[in-house]
């Protein structure tokens, strides 16, 4: 039997990193399994669903490098589908209409709470005669159609994470609501356990993979495929991501969706490295890996129980891994947005070459991308304020007249072009002076970077010369000086 698996999310919220993890085992093991990876939008709360919110996961799945394999299923466009399966539940007996209102249902909740009960459905309109029914109607009631459970069953499932997991009929909370109230005639709109148990088995999924926090909607799950005659596909729940203090992580973490990820300037090679990581590990150590990479080593024995904390400097290190390895040519587009967004001005065309030094000049000391706009500000601007510190040191004595010198000498060279001929210019000034280099080199940098802390001196001084800003600079520094 080939495998299906699919990510099933709600378009309630842009794509969550939580949603993007269980896509990345999804995703993991159908291909591991040459199986089939299937995106279906659970798009039935019309209230919080928006076009907006599935363009959004559709392009952070792509954005993460997870493609899927058949065209998207909506459930909206399925509704059809559920009906009928409800209608047959309730002609069998398995089902039934259920007349208690939201009033009566709370006063049941808080009649248990205080005889220290834990709260349930008490299943009382499950035998209604149709005296009482036509009576609850007569009243203008609205009735819910609730799925009968056995207290007595036990149900057992062998999940592929947890091992095997047992349930209780009884602990599921009574019988259980499937579709939403309406009136006799009507069928209110179906609900969560029971519609995705229709799409699953109708999708012929075979695996579901999805988040702990499900763990007690499987059970509920496994009597509607027996109710209903389907088969049960196989579970597995992986564990839930922790902040650091080991709490479910949430907004209050700060990020939580991969849009946010994206803006804070990580790679997608990197954040989906780092998920695969989250609550599993490759034989080995292995940590560094592309998803197709990391397909061929994926298994859920060495997918974890416990939660996975959620570590930013691990995500930090693997994204300056991934940064450091990219060519100047490919880090420049990822830069671009950056510096834009910034407000720096420049002509990706026109300022090409120069953006290229930029680029091989940040790369080695980028951990995120929007590091690059720290950087950015050295270059973008003709001139920049001094501060302090470089103050301090063109003003000491003789640093304006070694500045005098540097301008000169870099009057009377041809350009600076290569490495070698700022350094060479360097040497000469050192030498025709008599001053130590360290001398030129912290006063250059006051000079050209207007701080004494900064990327590495001489490529800067590359990257402004061809900018054609470092004579202006050592003007401005030669005048605070003297
Ligand atoms: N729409 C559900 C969610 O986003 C899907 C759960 C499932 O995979 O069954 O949590």
């Amino acid at each position: 039997m080939s495998v299906r698996v699919r990510i099933a999310p709600s378009p309630t919220g842009n794509l969550h990193i939580g949603t993007a993890r269980t896509a990345v085992f999804n995703w993991l093991f159908a291909r591991s399994q040459g199986g089939t990876f299937i995106l279906r939008v659970e798009d039935t709360d019309l209230e919080r669903s928006k076009p907006e919110y599935t363009q959004n996961i559709m392009e952070g799945l792509r954005w993460l490098g997870m493609d899927w394999d058949e065209e998207p299923v909506y459930q909206t466009q399925r509704m059809g589908l559920y009906q009928p399966k409800i209608q047959a539940l309730l002609d069998q007996g398995l089902a039934y209409r259920a007349y208690e209102t939201p009033d009566e249902l709370t006063a049941m909740r808080e009649k248990q709470k205080a005889g220290s009960e834990a709260p349930r459905y008490n299943n009382q309109h499950r035998d209604l005669t149709s005296e009482q029914i036509a009576a609850f109607e007569a009243e203008g009631r609205q009735a819910v159609i609730r799925f009968k459970i056995d207290d007595d069953r036990d149900i057992t499932w062998n999940d592929m994470v947890r091992g095997p997991v047992h349930w209780k009929g009884r602990d599921l909370g009574g019988d259980m609501v499937i579709a939403r109230a309406s009136s006799s005639t009507e069928m209110g709109q179906p609900l969560y356990n029971f519609v995705v148990v229709v799409d699953d088995a109708d999708m012929g999924i075979t695996h579901v993979i999805r988040g702990e926090d499900h763990v007690g909607n499987t059970p509920k799950q496994i009597l509607l495929y027996e109710a209903m005659g389907m088969p049960v596909p196989q579970f597995a729940h992986t564990p839930l991501i922790l902040n650091e203090k080991g709490a479910k992580l949430s907004k209050r973490d700060g990020v939580t969706s991969i849009s946010d990820f994206k803006a804070m300037g990580f790679t997608p090679e990197a954040l989906v490295n780092y998920m695969t990581l989250l609550g599993w590990s490759a034989p080995e150590a292995q940590e560094i890996f592309t998803l197709d990479q990391a397909a061929k080593l994926f298994s859920f024995d060495r997918v974890n129980k416990a939660g996975a904390k959620f570590d930013w400097d691990k995500l930090d290190w693997l994204n300056s891994q991934y940064l450091h390895e990219k060519s100047p040519e490919d880090l420049l587009p990822l830069m671009e947005p950056y510096l834009k967004e910034a407000g720096y001005e420049f002509d990706l065309a026109t300022d090409r070459d120069w953006l290229l030094k930029l680029a091989a000049l940040a790369g080695p000391s980028l951990t995120r991308l929007k590091d690059c706009v720290e950087l950015g500000r050295f270059f973008f601007a003709p001139t920049m304020d001094f501060a302090d510190a470089a103050v301090e040191q063109l003003q000491k004595d003789g640093v304006a007249d070694a500045m005098q010198a540097v301008l000169e000498a870099l009057q009377a060279h041809g350009g600076l072009n290569e490495i070698s001929d700022a350094q060479d210019l360097i040497t000469q000034v050192t030498k025709t002076l008599g001053v130590k280099k360290g001398v030129i080199m912290r006063s250059l940098r006051a000079a050209l970077m207007a701080d004494m802390q900064g990327p590495d001196l001489v490529e800067s001084w590359l990257i402004l010369h061809q900018r054609g800003f470092d004579q202006g600079r050592l003007e401005r520094a030669i005048a605070l000086g003297r």
